[in-house]
């Protein structure tokens, strides 16, 4: 089976650093036209711009914060302008801020709220508006184990992505009615600026696999190849884990 991402045009949230860093290089080696975006980290949109600028043309960077209504208008707006369509959306931008209940501000709860889930409900409302059009497209929601299972000093965190599972599930059943799909992705542990000072949360992430792999993100990048290409069609409304035990 060969599988590859010509001619789709790929939306990627918060993808300057981390998971959406290599989820943007890994498609745009396949093929597809890809937008980065950001929302504060300039200099490292601009370098993978030009990394992938020399195996794909096919690619913009963005600057967005994807919490307000007005920035992610200009995003879409970029998207359609440059590519005129969009195919894919990854909503992937996420941010972590934990505390135990007691010692955790509202401000701490209402910005992972904000970043994880608010996004969410923001990007899908204003990127399916081309898609509905279309009668195609997908939504891929980066979630987490930690919304299934939940973490202790993460209340905030684990509500927010347990939250994009339900979103995921209705959201599905919507916009099935236009053959447009959504998914939702909970990766393992990835080392990342998200976690890479914290070896306690790295303890606590293991997951329920039962094969060890020091870090995830190959079998998690050649998953998210497959769901968004043509060789996934139907399948919608699923939680996907794809992680593997670290320790
Ligand atoms: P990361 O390395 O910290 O990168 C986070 C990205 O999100 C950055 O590119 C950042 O861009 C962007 N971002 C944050 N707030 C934003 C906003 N308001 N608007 C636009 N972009 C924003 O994190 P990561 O580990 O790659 O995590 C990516 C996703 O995977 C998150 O949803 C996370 O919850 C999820 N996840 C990660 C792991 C893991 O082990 N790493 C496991 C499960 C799930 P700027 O720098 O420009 O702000």
């Amino acid at each position: 089976m060969i599988i590859d991402l010509v001619n789709k045009t790929v939306v990627i949230t918060g993808s300057s650093r981390g998971i959406g860093r290599e989820a943007a290089y890994r498609f745009a080696r396949e093929g597809a036209n890809v937008i980065i975006n950001y929302k504060s980290s300039y200099e490292q949109a601009e370098s993978l711009l030009q990394e992938i600028k020399k195996i794909n043309k096919n690619c913009i960077a963005v600057k967005a914060d994807v919490t307000k209504v007005k920035e992610v208008e200009h995003l879409y707006q970029e998207t359609i302008k440059t590519f005129g369509r969009v195919d894919v959306l990854l909503n992937n931008a996420g941010l972590c801020s934990d505390n135990r209940i007691n010692m955790m501000s509202e401000d701490q709860w209402k910005d992972i709220m904000d970043v994880n889930l608010n996004s969410v409900f923001l990007c899908s409302k204003i990127f399916s508006k081309d898609m509905i059009k279309n009668e195609s497209g997908k939504i891929i929601n980066i979630a987490s184990m930690k919304g299934q299972i939940g973490c202790e000093g993460q209340t905030n965190y684990s509500a927010s992505k347990a939250g994009v599972i339900g979103f995921t599930k209705a959201l599905a059943k919507e916009l099935g009615h236009f053959k447009i799909s959504v998914n939702a992705v909970c990766p393992g542990f990835i080392v990342t600026d998200l976690n890479r000072h914290n070896e306690e949360k790295q303890t606590a992430a293991n997951s329920l696999s039962v094969i060890k792999q020091d870090n995830a993100l190959d079998d998690l990048m050649n998953f998210l190849v497959f769901l968004l290409s043509d060789h996934c069609k139907g399948v919608s409304g699923r939680i996907f884990n794809i992680d593997s035990r670290i320790k």
